[in-house]
């Protein structure tokens, strides 16, 4: 059951122009959604989802000018972040492309 939002009325279900709608005795309509419909948006989602979580790595620029505390390869993935205000600068993560290590580079 849906709730109008401008009265919190019970929507009735029509039919306009061949589309199911709710509608308030207020004016208030919307376009019926079906449970079919909702479950295909969300299994988009995590399919892309999915796709980004492997891929996160690829995405990122790469350094060449750095060299791993660990094996000394000198490229690595790297991300800034954001750690505390605004205006103090942004951490630069580092991720070996040799083993993977991860360490943070404090100018
Ligand atoms: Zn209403
Ligand atoms: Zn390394």
């Amino acid at each position: 059951m849906m709730f109008c939002p401008k009265c919190s009325a019970i929507l009735l279900p029509k039919t306009e122009k061949g589309k199911k709608i709710l509608e308030c005795s207020c004016g208030y309509k919307k376009k019926k959604v079906d449970s079919f419909g909702i479950k295909e948006v969300m299994k988009e989602e995590t399919k892309m989802e999915a796709v980004n979580e492997g891929d996160t790595d690829k995405t990122k620029p790469v350094a060449d000018d750095v060299e791993c505390p660990k094996c000394k390869h000198t490229k690595a993935y790297y991300w800034l972040i954001q750690t505390r205000s605004a205006d103090e600068p942004a951490t630069k993560f580092l991720k070996c492309l040799e083993c993977k290590h991860t360490w943070r580079d404090y100018n």
